[in-house]
């Protein structure tokens, strides 16, 4: 909740993004900004479009209209590696982990996104590139595995962990990228009330490091406790942002929930 005035400057600015599909308008006209140290929500019932939004601004989905600017640069439409260069990483709602693979290779993929990286294949295959790679990159990946709290299990096979450290190896994947602004999508789901816990703590001292976050979570205990900022949507739209306190009391905040049928 500190280190979030609106003075900041902004990381992440959005303008007029849409998105459709087919008659589908699944983002529409959205504005919204991440400022520097900022943890922001993106919350709104289920289908509202949430995780297109995600897509839109990490060069997954190719928007309609509108605009991406991350700190200072159009961004919108680039491929996806490209965004992530530039220093915006992400998790995803399902998780996208190799089973098969140890947390380290896992973590190390994080990398293959990088400048000059490896790539799954080389990863499995365990080819030079990938021995040298991993060579070079050995300490920054433990130094990011110590930093989420997975480096005595370094060489587990991922499909080992406990589902809430899977998600957990998943943020340690995208931090491996060096990112400015991380972008996670429910990473709570399927998480017991000990394991939120740990990633509520993991997420602030990701923000302490000076990361601004754009988190999608539908736990409202989870964004009240951590979200300097909310951006409520419905049907694609925003229809309210501002503090916690003040959205949750929004009467069209309160009708979109009530009318979707929760979430
Ligand atoms: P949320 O994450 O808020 O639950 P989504 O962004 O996943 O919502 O979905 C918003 C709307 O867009 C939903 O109606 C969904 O069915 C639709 N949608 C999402 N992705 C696609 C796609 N690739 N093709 C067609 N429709 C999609
Ligand atoms: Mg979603």
């Amino acid at each position: 909740m500190v280190g979030s005035t609106n003075m900041s400057r902004e990381v992440l600015s959005v303008r007029g993004l849409t998105k459709r599909f087919g008659g589908l308008v699944a983002v529409d006209n959205l504005d919204l900004s991440v400022r520097e140290g900022q943890i922001c929500a993106l919350i709104g019932p289920n289908g509202s479009g949430k995780t297109t939004v995600l897509n839109l601004i990490t060069g997954v989905y190719k928007n309609d209209h509108g605009t991406v600017e991350f700190v200072g640069d159009h961004v919108q439409n680039l491929p996806p590696h490209s965004i992530c260069w530039k220093g915006i990483a992400r998790t995803f709602q399902n998780i996208r982990i190799l089973s098969s693979q140890t947390v380290f290779q896992n973590a190390l993929l994080g990398k293959g996104y990088g400048n000059g990286g490896v790539s799954i294949l080389q990863t499995a295959l365990n080819t030079r590139k990938y021995r040298e790679a991993t060579a070079a990159c050995t300490d920054e990946v433990n130094g990011i595995l110590d930093f989420v709290g997975l480096l005595d299990m370094k060489d587990e096979y991922a499909r080992n962990l406990p589902y809430g450290k899977q998600r957990i190896l998943e943020i340690a994947r995208a931090l491996i990228t060096g990112p400015k602004l991380l972008l996670l999508d429910e990473p709570a789901a399927g998480l017991n009330s000990q394991e939120i816990h740990a990633l509520m703590e993991l997420i602030k001292r990701i923000s302490d490091r000076g990361i601004s976050i754009l988190l999608i979570e539908h736990r409202m205990e989870i964004v009240g406790k951590l979200a300097d900022w909310v951006f409520v949507l419905n049907h694609g739209a925003k229809i309210a942002e501002g503090t916690f306190d003040k959205v949750k009391e929004d009467p069209a905040v309160i009708r979109a929930y009530l009318g979707r049928g929760g979430r």
